[in-house]
């Protein structure tokens, strides 16, 4: 648009608007296509992303953010950081040897992988110590000359930073920090002055690190990275680009020698623009503002980001100023613009990533000049855009008043159960009368591909709803006598009726929609579509009653009900902006208890809210911890205290690190939780021994995400172990997860030997 304000953007999603690049790596990893096939595939994948971005008009086009997996994997893959295990030799790193890394091989297991920042995508860790790291290709310099070459784009190369790749990586002391950098600094400064002779005027390099807490020496590091780097390639104008929220050392960070800094100024709480107002912005740096939201689905309301741009004018002048989206675009789907499914109201309103590049032109267009002198193109696009929110709030769904009124009721205070654990530890007793150590699983069986074709029909409309519903009495029938003649002592019916388990719920409750394509990439090739929460959350009809209801009556052994958690259908979903987080996870909670109080209703006792994802979200700096985990257990004890002191109240986490938020566990203030361990590798056990738990508690017992039956006496190792810290009065023998992933066969034989384990070491007691 050739506006004196430039636009940026951090990255662009990968996955292709129907998601091309998934099937092709999934063809690849199959056999069905060679590698010559599986490049050209991906190179067309890459481009058509490229041409997208250019012909949004978007002035810096981010290059080199492009990935087959992970773009930590290809910055560890691009310094030869290959873990011993693989029998790397140096060189270049093949196609099969990072995909080993990625997913593991016949002889090494995959490298570690964790959730990124506070999102729901996840990185392969990188593993420091094996080989001495070597630059083995210069992947941000293909990415670069790729782009001019073929498109004619003069790209920004995006990078992670120095410090953040650090701080992300294991396998070294913290003592060996700057050992580290010495090693890796001369890499980064070679691929550096390689794109500065290939004529790259940017490169971006993230270090969102900055934006949570730091060590003591953390900004000296950083001065020493940016003042080297910048000397390696003198004429590249280097973007320091943090996000997720702001930096608590401002001072530190506008002060490197580099050529701008990036800011979030969306995921902040205000406190960037704090910062400028209190220190000013430097002379002849360049700010690089984060000014739409990176992560949420939502049209942005272009008066109130036209007028943060206007503030920051006042601190930065036009020509050093870059407006960009608050982080990588990798958030959300690529385009939201064909959803015809959707009300259009809502439809206009959700924005994807190439609606979000749209928004941003305008933006730019409208910051380069006064009001007084927009262009047309301007000023209609603003209009259409308070239009299109208009008509999103006028939605009645948004605004329900009896949702409102008993969120007023319910918030500001705990709720609590009646009595405390203790008593209801024995009333519970005197009604179920357990065994010691009593055997149960976390929800889910088999899902076979029988189970998914019918539901496939169902929803097709070939298969009717009766049809559907007794094929669905029939799993269960048959999984609940599986389970009897296994011999565990809490049964559940196994959600065969469920695909995933939150959409499940959303489906069920009012304020939620459904995109057709809305795909974000959370791991590698899966992708997930979140449900999108638009509107007050509210309980319309019981949404597992029917099911469990059933179960029970084929069994004189309890039937646990199963129900998602507030916190993780929250963290699952894309969720209005409009509303504090805190007051859609209460509005979820509130639907929850009148789940919980049908269910204990129908004669449901035991009732499992699982919260897998209670951790997932929690800010960047752990300061903000305390009073995050306030509103999940808030949230959570809303949804299930309602009940009498007789019904059991379960709960079941996994993919965590607990020992940090054992407290947040203890006043949760379930009757029973479930923990995966396995993969933890008995850390887990260990967080335990050094603080008591003084409710149920079931440590998974065996790792569910492999085929292997594990014998008994794995098993009765595994228990052993941790009573040797926990009350075997108070401990559950269960999976680490639920089964659904697994096969009928190996998860009868491996529930027959945990039924065997628990039994041995009952009546060793
Ligand atoms: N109840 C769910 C299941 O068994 C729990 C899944 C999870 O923890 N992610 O599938
Ligand atoms: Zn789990």
């Amino acid at each position: 648009m050739g506006s004196t304000v430039k636009s940026s953007s951090l990255g662009y999603p990968n996955i292709g608007e129907n998601r091309e690049w998934k099937k092709t790596l999934e063809a690849f990893w199959s056999g069905k296509i060679e590698e010559p096939q599986f490049q050209e595939e991906m190179e067309a994948i890459r481009l058509e992303r490229l041409r997208r971005q250019q012909q949004s008009g978007l002035d810096l086009i981010p290059v080199g953010d492009f990935t087959f997996y992970d773009r930590v994997l290809d910055t560890a893959a691009m310094f030869g950081i290959v873990p011993q295990r693989y029998g790397y030799a140096g060189g270049e790193v093949s196609l099969s040897l990072y995909f080993s890394m990625a997913r593991g091989n016949a002889s090494a297991t995959a490298c570690e992988m964790t959730k990124w920042f506070n999102t729901n995508y996840h990185y392969i860790v990188p593993e420091l110590g094996g080989a001495e790291p070597a630059l083995t290709a210069n992947l941000p310099l293909q990415a670069y000359r790729e782009a001019k070459q073929k498109l004619g784009i003069d790209g920004k190369p995006v990078l992670i930073g120095p410090l953040t790749f650090l701080k992300l990586s294991k396998g070294y002391a913290a003592s060996e920090t700057d050992a580290w950098l010495d090693r890796l600094l001369p890499l980064y400064g070679q691929v550096l002055a390689e794109l500065q002779a290939a004529g790259a005027a940017w490169a971006q390099l993230d270090e969102p690190v900055v934006c949570g807490d730091l060590a003591e020496g953390d900004a000296a590091r950083l001065q020493r990275i940016y003042a080297e780097l910048a000397k390696a390639a003198p004429e590249l104008k280097l973007i320091v680009q943090t996000y997720f929220d702001a930096p608590d050392d401002y001072k530190t960070l506008t002060s490197l020698p580099v050529a701008a800094v990036g800011l979030d100024f969306v995921h902040d709480r205000g406190r960037n623009l704090q910062a400028i107002a209190e220190h000013g912005f430097p002379d002849g740096l360049t700010l690089a503002a984060g000014i739409l939201d990176g992560r949420g689905i939502w049209r942005a309301d272009l008066d109130a980001a036209l007028a943060l741009v206007r503030q920051l004018q006042a601190a930065v002048p036009a020509e050093r100023l870059l407006l960009q989206p608050s982080s990588s675009l990798l958030h959300v789907p690529v385009s939201l613009s064909g959803e015809a499914k959707l009300d259009p109201a809502l439809q206009g309103a959700l924005a994807g990533a190439d609606e979000k590049l749209a928004e941003l032109a305008l933006l730019a267009a409208a910051a380069s000049l006064d009001a007084d002198e927009q262009s047309e193109t301007v000023t209609a696009g603003f209009a259409a855009s308070r239009e299109t929110l208009a008509a999103l709030n006028a939605l009645p769904e948004r605004r329900v008043a009896a949702v409102r009124d008993s969120v007023e009721q319910h918030g500001g205070k705990r709720s609590e159960r009646t009595s405390a654990f203790a008593e209801r530890r024995a009333e519970q007793q005197e009604r179920w009368r357990l065994p010691l150590l009593p055997t149960t699983t976390i929800g889910s069986f088999p899902q076979t591909a029988e189970i998914r074709s019918a539901r496939a029909k169902w929803r097709k409309g070939t298969l009717d709803e009766a049809s559907y519903e007794t094929f669905i009495r029939e799993q269960i029938q048959d999984w609940i006598s599986l389970q009897e003649e296994i011999g565990l002592d809490v049964l559940v019916h196994g959600e065969f009726e469920r695909t995933d388990m939150v959409e499940f719920f959303g489906e069920k409750l009012a304020g939620f929609a459904f995109t057709s394509n809305g795909w974000v990439q959370s791991y590698g090739s899966r992708c997930v579509k979140p449900p999108v929460i638009y509107g007050d959350v509210d309980f319309v009809d019981p949404m597992t009653v029917q099911e469990t209801v059933y179960a029970q009556s084929l069994t004189g052994k309890p039937v646990k009900g199963m129900l998602t958690g507030p916190i993780t259908i929250l963290n699952w979903s894309f969720v209005r902006n409009d509303l504090p987080r805190s007051e859609v996870a209460l509005q979820i909670a509130l639907a929850l208890r009148q789940e919980v109080a049908v269910l204990e209703h129908a004669g449901i006792g035991m009732i499992q809210v699982d919260e897998p994802a209670l951790r997932e979200g929690l800010p960047l700096k752990k300061s903000r911890w305390p009073e995050e985990l306030r509103g999940a257990v808030d949230a959570f004890r809303l949804a299930t205290t309602g009940v009498s002191d007789t019904t059991q109240i379960h709960t079941h986490m996994c993919y965590c690190e607990f020992s940090d938020i054992i407290d947040t566990i203890r006043d949760l203030d379930a009757d029973v939780i479930s923990i995966e361990t396995s993969r933890s590798h008995g850390e887990l056990i260990h967080s335990f021994e050094e603080n008591t738990y003084e409710k149920g508690i079931g440590l998974g017992v065996y790792d569910i995400h492999s085929p292997r039956v594990p014998s008994v006496s794995e098993m009765v190792s595994m228990i052993e172990r941790s009573l040797r810290s926990l009350d075997p009065e108070l401990f559950w023998i269960n999976p680490d997860c639920g089964l659904k992933t697994r096969g009928r066969e190996e998860t009868a034989a491996s529930l027959r030997n945990m039924v065997a384990a628990a039994r041995e070491i009952r009546s060793s007691k």
